[in-house]
């Protein structure tokens, strides 16, 4: 028993760097923000929070997923749990080759209502109804919250209000994803802005199927930030 409990802790501490408690790491975008990795449409991000690695959605094709961990350096065994923000292709499909490498892994399926604790500071809002129901991801950081989405099926706005009421009303420092607005007006899409900004929101970044026009209004509006992309690292302090 004490020999499984020194591997697990040792696996832990190789996890992340103890200099940064959080970290986000795009494995899979539309956009890509380093040469070497493949844009496609799809999304999934890794969180390292406090060394435990919990990963929002897998993207679309496996095998591209796969070669994404492995440019990034990303050992599979090294990954906690899996949330699962929706069931559409373009966030599950790496999910079943990600199982193969790494047999104990916890998946959240977009399945549990309320929120719920993925690792210490790593949240589900639970699912959130919608034209498809959906769950984000919510880290709390002393400098407030991120919040992480797949596609903001249920609105993006709608989706920031329930990870902020969860959490107790906290500013929200980074909100991270796909926004789904490829159909919105530029008044939609202002309108949304306007609303994250009445929420607290620090920063935005629209990306993955959030629409050409909505990523432009957001940047005007929020500024560029640590920007999106497949292999983009994001370090929060
Ligand atoms: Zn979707
Ligand atoms: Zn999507």
């Amino acid at each position: 028993m004490k020999l499984v409990l020194l591997l697990l802790l040792s696996t832990a501490a190789l996890a992340a760097p103890r200099s940064s408690p959080t970290e986000i790491l795009i494995l899979y975008d539309n956009v890509a923000a380093e040469p070497g990795l493949t844009a496609h449409w799809g999304f999934a991000a890794l969180v390292t929070h406090h060394g435990r690695r919990v990963l929002l959605d897998t993207g679309t094709k496996a095998e591209l997923f796969l070669e994404h961990l492995r440019k990034l350096k990303i050992d599979p065994a090294t990954i906690e749990q899996v949330v699962i923000s929706h069931a559409h292709g373009d966030h599950t499909g790496g999910l079943s080759s990600l199982r193969a490498a790494h047999p104990r892994l916890v998946v959240h399926e977009p399945k549990k209502p309320g929120p719920f604790e993925v690792v210490p500071g790593v949240y589900s809002t639970g699912i959130i109804a919608g034209p498809v129901t959906e769950q984000a991801m919510v880290i709390d950081t002393p400098k407030g919250l991120v919040v992480l989405t797949g596609c903001s099926h249920p609105g993006i706005v709608k989706m920031v209000e329930v990870a902020v009421t969860q959490r107790g009303a906290r500013p929200v420092r980074l909100v991270l994803g796909g926004f789904h607005m490829l159909q919105q007006s530029p008044e939609q899409i202002q309108g949304a802005i306007s609303e994250l900004k009445r929420l607290n929101v620090a920063m935005a970044l629209a990306t993955h199927c959030s629409g050409d026009l909505a990523v432009k209004m957001f940047r005007e509006a929020f500024g560029e930030g640590p920007g999106a992309g497949v292999g983009r690292r994001i370090v929060l302090d």
